[in-house]
């Protein structure tokens, strides 16, 4: 059975989308621990990270890195945290977090945006890239 992200890879499911390639997406995560929480992902649906093959996985630090200077433009912040879990979706993805403090990396503390400022922030960022 497809990931939930192949699905919006397929665009079966609809994501605030902030950059994309041949290889690898970005979209807003969908519920945030700090405004412009993003995550990339490789179209390719692979479970853990580190089974990736090399070069694959430093295209996606390579793509990861690109998203997260657009956002250090966009979002007022110390730092671009960076996380990769897959508890919860076991398709590789880089969650790059702005970040002030380190409670912003705990994923215990969220934030709301209405769905006009997640389709406002992912053009922002968009057009930072
Ligand atoms: P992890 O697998 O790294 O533990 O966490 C998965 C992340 O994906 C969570 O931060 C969660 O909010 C996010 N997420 C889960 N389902 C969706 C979805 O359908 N759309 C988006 N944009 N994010 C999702």
């Amino acid at each position: 059975m497809p990931s939930i992200f192949t699905k919006i890879i397929n665009g079966e499911i609809p994501c605030y989308k902030v950059a994309e390639d041949e290889n690898f997406i970005a979209f807003l995560d969908i519920n945030p621990n700090a405004k412009g929480h993003t995550l990339c992902v490789p179209k390719q649906e692979i479970n853990r990270i580190f089974d990736m093959e090399e070069k694959h996985y430093l295209d996606l630090m390579r793509f990861s890195r690109k998203v997260a200077k657009a956002l250090e433009k966009v979002i007022p912040c110390d730092r671009i945290g960076i996380s990769v879990i897959g508890l919860e979706v076991p398709h590789v993805h880089v969650h790059l977090i702005p970040i002030n403090e380190m409670k912003d990396m705990t994923f215990q503390h969220k934030v709301q945006l209405t769905s006009e400022e997640m389709a406002a922030l992912a053009q922002n960022i968009q057009e930072s890239l």
